[in-house]
């Protein structure tokens, strides 16, 4: 069983818990390890997911100290939630996720994961109503982001985001169709040979928008066959999240045909093998 999640919230950001309820309740799951990735501030929307620039500090430090108190009892892990749009260092961190949640489009940032009266507003005004276009400019700045120079971030958060409100897989683009495929497999791509770890991200489950982690099932596919290395996380905001979905990612991603999933440990990034449903 996974016992371990990377992507976690508190009341740092969005979350609805305290950083000490989320790990009582991680030794309760009987999990390894819990790594926090509270919201790196962004300056193109500061008031999103409500992490002021000031409070990072007080952030880390609670973090720290939990770290402390609960050694050898749990692994807790600092991490972030980076935006691409807003990069803090990773050498603040012991591990950092990257995330695209804003699409730039002439000066100004669209949210693919605020809420749906705010996506149809970007999708009318930086769009022209047009979903397919939207996906189109959501997977190129995961490209640009993934194609860096440098390896961004640890790991790489809900690659196609741009779901999010796309409710059935077509409310605003069809993600069957073959021009979707093909923009968000490229993206995959990217990802994959960047070297970042490839997030499956159960979040979308959990909100009842979707049968399919981040990424869709297809780009999940393709990505054991490029040899992508993947970790499960529930992008947990409360407590009662933290291992949503876990038992179904482990027979999902068994019968696609990964043998193992990554899992943060003190040593550094180790693979843990899954149960074998095939
Ligand atoms: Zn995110
Ligand atoms: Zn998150």
């Amino acid at each position: 069983m996974i016992q371990s999640n990377l992507h976690t919230h508190t009341l740092f950001c969005d979350g609805k818990n305290t950083p000490e309820e989320m790990v009582e309740a991680a030794i309760g799951l009987g999990f390894r390890s819990l790594g926090f990735s509270g919201h790196g501030y962004a300056d193109c929307d500061p008031g999103f997911c409500g992490t002021p620039l000031e409070a990072m500090p007080a952030y880390r430090d609670a973090v720290r100290a939990l770290q402390a108190q609960y050694e050898g009892l749990i692994d807790v892990f600092l991490g972030i939630e980076n935006d691409a749009a807003y990069m803090h260092p990773a050498s603040d961190y012991d591990y950092t996720i990257g995330s695209v949640h804003y699409i730039p489009v002439g000066g100004e940032y669209h949210c693919a994961d605020a809420t749906p009266q705010k996506f149809e507003r970007s999708l009318a005004r930086a769009f022209g109503g047009d979903g397919m276009k939207m996906a189109k400019a959501y997977f190129e700045t995961v490209c640009a982001f993934a194609s860096a120079p440098s390896r961004p971030a640890d790991i790489m958060g809900h690659m196609d985001l741009v779901r999010r409100f796309n409710a059935g897989g077509r409310r605003y683009f069809d993600e069957s169709s073959p021009a979707y495929r093909a923009m968000a497999t490229e993206a995959l791509e990217a990802v994959v040979r960047s070297g970042m770890f490839l997030e499956v991200n159960t979040s979308l489950i959990a909100k009842g928008a979707s049968d399919e982690p981040y990424p869709s099932v297809f780009l999940l596919r393709r990505a054991k066959e490029m040899g992508a290395r993947v970790v499960v996380n529930s992008d947990a905001h409360a407590a009662k999240n933290l291992n949503f979905g876990f038992d179904r990612m482990e027979e999902l991603l068994s019968r696609i045909g990964f043998t193992e999933i990554w899992e943060l440990t003190k040593a550094g990034f180790e693979p843990q093998p899954l149960p074998d449903f095939c």
